[in-house]
């Protein structure tokens, strides 16, 4: 099979895209429901009513909702789709959708139907998705509800068309069972947070939006090459492979010229992309050989977080075509890069002010300190919640291995900013500033101009200053970045209030403003200046240092998923009211459980492919070199002549004994694990005794694949799976 394979793999051509459109500007959004249709298919009540929610969350009405409904539905037949669904973001981390049609039968005849009140609300069951027992309880009711913040869209499909609605789950007592209902709630307090403060600098703003461009890595493998591989079909990553000679170590592949096969692909994914109204940027290849990353440009974060679901969705698919598979898995090849999803976030004010970009004048730059401050703090006091928000089984074979950001969370503010804090901190007075009285009195180091092309990098670092925006890094590749981004704004939002309570308090102690918002940045920085980091995060010596200054290393995802439920997550969650307790206990329980299944499945599939992809192959070959010496020996060989041939055989049986025994060892650990009697147990089990195991295992095996005869091996090696495309 794995011949078969390599035969098919090697057989391919490209194939070529052919697109009916082919201009972005044609393209692009073709299939969304977009500001352009919305002005063709409503009257103008109904448009600047459903403007005004999108943008300011204001409530529609039924009667408005049932205009909506009727515009959309024309628009949608018009691009000949059939059915509509409420599209939502389940707790399993994917999208989830239930089609239904247009069409009801009326006296014999087909009728297309669409009202208001399916376009706002609908009850799919979805009763087997994730909820943490949050619809055992009492009610196991699931509602979806519209979110108008985020545009339906026309999804294709070869034979049809259906129009997605984005939507929040929601329990019948109104607990998020998703990840857009939290990231909306996060979203609109930080709006109010932001816009508070912002009163300080600039009177004129009235909302602050957050904004995100996500980086997405990825691998490519052959559909029939993937296909012989049970650990890349049920895992999404290899749990065996002797290692290929070349692989990333000369650095060829790092954006080198994209192979043609590969070049196809990334056009029909981005064209598919731009119809959607993703607005796709970049492509190249990554470091390590079959990786590659594409970014759009950045948006709003509801809607970049939606765009980023819905294009996993679309290289899956389109990957098809062109005889792919693509990998989002964080870790899919052992002793190469693993891949991340890079958020950019920043804050961007409605009057067009980014808030983390370094102003030219005092006063732009003492709101620019003001919100890089905020945000440090921020990031310092939540720094274990934002470790659990992007804790998987996945992700922890990249957080800390030598090619991704560490499990302990720092920032990277470069050399220029650092100095800047420093003069804040210690009260370096700068020249004081010449205009207003107002500038007059902000007595803080000017900050260089040229700021936003000298920040220097740190891939080492997992969250990163990058000139005009922080860059959260330690995001996996297959994670939907909702929980993380979540995370980060509540925090943000929590932190900015109590700014604003710092600031205030001084200002009624007769403080004048800005001296007052200096005081209380200084506080802050001295509060969190163990979270900045410039140097090496990969190194030995920055885990021991962390661990001096008190940080957190939480290496498995059991450890690091308890910040959901700790003390202060609970208080600052309620508080907000983004999360309730039960809300964040369901969270956890998932987020465990669904680590504790994912190294079962590997448990799983490593005891099967040991059995009966590394063994028989390798006992035939000991078979064959045992009779090889048997022959020798008949035939009169000297012992030296077969002392090669022995050797081999022994290596190959020591081998094999190891494997067999290790296998073994695991399934009795896996067997423990199950039989305890919380899943906090349990998860912790898998990580400390079953995981554990997982390296060892396959230390044998590869060595088996480097020993045993290549024609008996069944599995596609790794130097088939990253090099041929
Ligand atoms: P890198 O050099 O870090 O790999 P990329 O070009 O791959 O950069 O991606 C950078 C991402 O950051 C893009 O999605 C870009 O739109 C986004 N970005 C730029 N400015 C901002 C901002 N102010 N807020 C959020 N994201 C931003
Ligand atoms: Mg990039």
């Amino acid at each position: 099979m794995r011949f078969k394979a390599l035969e098919f793999a090697l057989s391919r051509q490209p194939i070529k895209v052919n697109r009916e459109h082919n201009s972005v500007q044609e393209l692009f959004a073709s299939n969304v429901f977009n500001d352009d249709a919305m002005q063709t298919y409503l009257d103008k009540d109904t448009y600047k009513a459903l403007k005004s929610a999108a943008e300011n969350g204001t409530k529609i009405s039924r009667e408005i909702a049932s205009q909506v409904a009727v515009g959309m539905k024309a628009w949608a037949l018009e691009h000949g789709v059939t059915h509509y669904t409420h599209w939502f973001q389940p707790l399993t981390g994917t999208t989830a959708e239930k089609h239904d049609s247009f069409f009801e039968p009326q006296d014999g005849r087909a009728i297309l139907k669409f009202s208001g009140g399916a376009l706002v609300q609908q009850e799919p069951d979805a009763s087997s998705l994730p909820s943490g027992g949050l619809r055992n309880t009492f009610e196991a009711r699931g509602y979806t509800a519209w979110d108008p913040s985020s545009p339906a869209f026309i999804y294709e499909n070869t034979s049809g068309k259906t129009l997605c609605i984005p939507t929040v789950f929601v329990s019948y007592t109104g607990q998020a069972l998703d990840y857009k209902a939290p990231l909306l709630k996060s979203i609109s307090l930080l709006d109010k947070a932001a816009t508070d403060v912002c009163k300080y600098f600039y009177k004129d703003v009235n909302k602050v939006s957050a904004s995100l461009g996500i980086e997405q890595e990825y691998f490519l493998v052959d559909k029939a090459l993937f296909n012989q591989r049970p650990d890349l079909v049920m895992c999404g990553r290899t749990l065996f492979g002797y290692a290929a000679a070349k692989n990333q170590q000369m650095d060829d592949h790092y954006f080198g010229s994209i192979p043609d096969r590969v070049f196809n692909y990334m056009v029909d994914f981005e064209n598919e992309a731009l119809k959607l109204g993703i607005p796709l940027r970049t492509r190249h290849n990554e470091v390590a050989p079959g990786q590659y990353e594409c970014a759009p440009q950045f948006e709003e974060i509801n809607l970049a977080v939606d765009h980023n679901q819905l294009l996993m969705d679309l290289m899956d698919e389109v990957a098809n075509r062109h005889g792919f598979k693509v990998l989002f898995h964080e870790k899919p090849f052992a002793g190469i890069n693993g891949s991340g999803k890079h958020n950019n976030w920043s804050l961007i004010t409605n009057t067009g002010i980014n808030l983390l970009s370094p102003g030219n004048n005092p006063l732009s730059n003492l709101s620019f300190l003001t919100f890089f401050v905020n945000t440090i703090k921020a990031f310092h006091d939540h720094s274990d919640l934002i470790r659990a928000s992007i804790a998987s089984a996945s992700n922890d074979h990249r957080l800390g291995a030598n090619e991704a950001p560490p499990a302990i969370m720092s920032i990277f503010i470069g050399s220029t900013l650092t100095k800047v804090l420093e003069d804040l901190v210690n009260n370096v007075a700068a020249p004081k500033g010449k205009g207003s009285d107002e500038e007059k009195t902000i007595s803080i180091a000017r900050i260089p101009e040229i700021l936003l092309d000298n920040t220097d990098r740190n891939r080492t670092s997992p969250f990163a200053f990058t000139g005009n925006k922080f860059e959260l890094r330690a995001v996996g590749s297959s994670k939907s970045c909702a929980s993380p981004m979540t995370v980060l704004n509540a925090a943000m939002a929590h932190q900015l209030a109590q700014f604003k309570a710092d600031v205030d308090a001084l200002i009624e102690k007769k403080e004048k403003k800005n001296d007052a918002i200096v005081a209380v940045l200084q506080q802050y920085l001295k509060d969190s200046k163990r979270v900045l980091f410039e140097g090496n995060g990969y190194g030995d010596a920055w885990v021991k240092e962390a661990a001096k200054r008190g940080l957190s290393n939480l290496r498995d995802t059991p450890s690091a998923l308890h910040a959901y439920v700790s003390d202060l997550t609970v208080n600052v969650m309620g508080e907000l009211g983004i999360f309730t307790k039960e809300e964040l206990k369901a969270r956890y329980h998932i987020e465990l459980e669904d680590y504790m299944k994912k190294v079962q499945i590997e448990g799983r599939i490593i005891d099967e492919i040991a059995y009966t992809h590394v063994l028989p192959p390798a006992l035939e070959y000991q078979k064959k070199v045992a009779e090889n010496v048997a022959s020798l020996k008949a035939a009169g060989a000297s012992k030296k002549s077969i002392a090669a041939s022995m050797e081999v055989m022994e290596e190959v049986g020591e081998h094999i004994n190891a494997l067999k025994t290790k296998v073994d060892r695991m399934v009795e650990a896996r067997k423990a694990a199950n039989k305890l009697d919380t899943i906090e147990a349990q998860a912790q089990a898998y990580s400390d005794n079953v995981n554990k195991e997982f390296d060892d295992i396959r230390y044998h095996a590869d060595k088996l694949e480097r020993l045993v005869d290549d024609t008996l091996w069944s599995l596609p090696k790794y130097r088939e799976l990253l090099h041929i495309k």
